[in-house]
């Protein structure tokens, strides 16, 4: 089993994160996407968040109809205990589970992967599975390397795999989706159609369940 974790808070699921995933699992031949919404992001705490059920309805409903994307109740509520989800403890959870033959990667965007030194236990992470960091406008890939400590890296690899001591980091750069979730909040608390940003079932669940209606964020 090839096996990816895809963490977020996913609110909502968009078509970016569908775009990374669909080219992950092509690329790297994946045969299982798990989609994890946190329950409780360790770093968005400060903002009220939608919560976890309409998230994950969300996530279902775009992950129906690929056999290999699989929505994920690893950091529901009722298994973090009112804790923030860590990666390294939810990782450690899956790792536990495989067996020596399986691959275990977590997808990660450019972003998302710049922020990872003030990730909870980030080295321990960068050890414990291989990283696809997926390209994301306004975010230079060229940056990635530098985010890793040369102490860490074994090698100087390629412009797509940096080889760490015991995993590699995978670099997709074809990906170019300018989508974001706040974007998309944003857009439906201006009553704007969200038509090509998040798949159709996800729109009309929005819509019917009037999510994001009174959306006050500046960004
Ligand atoms: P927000 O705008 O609220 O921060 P977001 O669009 O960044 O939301 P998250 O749920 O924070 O979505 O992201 C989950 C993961 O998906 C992160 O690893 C992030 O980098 C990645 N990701 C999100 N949008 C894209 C995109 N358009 N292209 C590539 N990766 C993405
Ligand atoms: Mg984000």
């Amino acid at each position: 089993m090839n096996v990816a974790l895809f963490g977020g808070t996913f609110d909502p699921i968009h078509s970016g994160h569908l775009s990374a995933a669909r080219a992950a699992m092509k690329s790297f031949s994946l045969d299982r996407i798990l989609f994890i919404p946190a329950s409780l992001p360790p770093h968005k705490r400060a903002r009220p968040r939608t919560g976890f059920a309409h998230r994950y309805a969300m996530v279902t409903l775009a992950c129906a109809g690929v056999p290999q994307f699989v929505p994920s109740l690893l950091e529901a509520p009722e298994e973090s205990g009112g804790e923030p989800n860590y990666t390294i403890l939810t990782v450690r959870r899956v790792a536990a589970l495989l067996g020596p033959p399986d691959r275990l990667s977590f997808l990660i965007g450019a972003d998302a992967f710049l922020d990872l030194p003030h990730w909870r236990e980030w080295v321990a992470l960068l050890d414990a599975c291989d990283f696809i960091i997926v390209s994301r406008p306004g975010f230079p890939i060229a940056e990635i390397a530098k985010v890793v400590p040369p102490e860490l890296q074994a090698g100087p690899g390629t412009d797509n795999r940096i080889p760490l001591r015991r995993t590699a980091l995978h670099l997709l750069t074809t990906v170019e989706a300018d989508v974001s979730s706040s974007g998309v909040r944003r857009r439906a608390a201006e009553g704007k159609s969200l038509a090509g940003l998040v798949p159709d079932a996800v729109a009309d669940y929005i819509q019917k369940q009037g999510l994001f209606r009174h959306e006050h964020e500046a960004k």
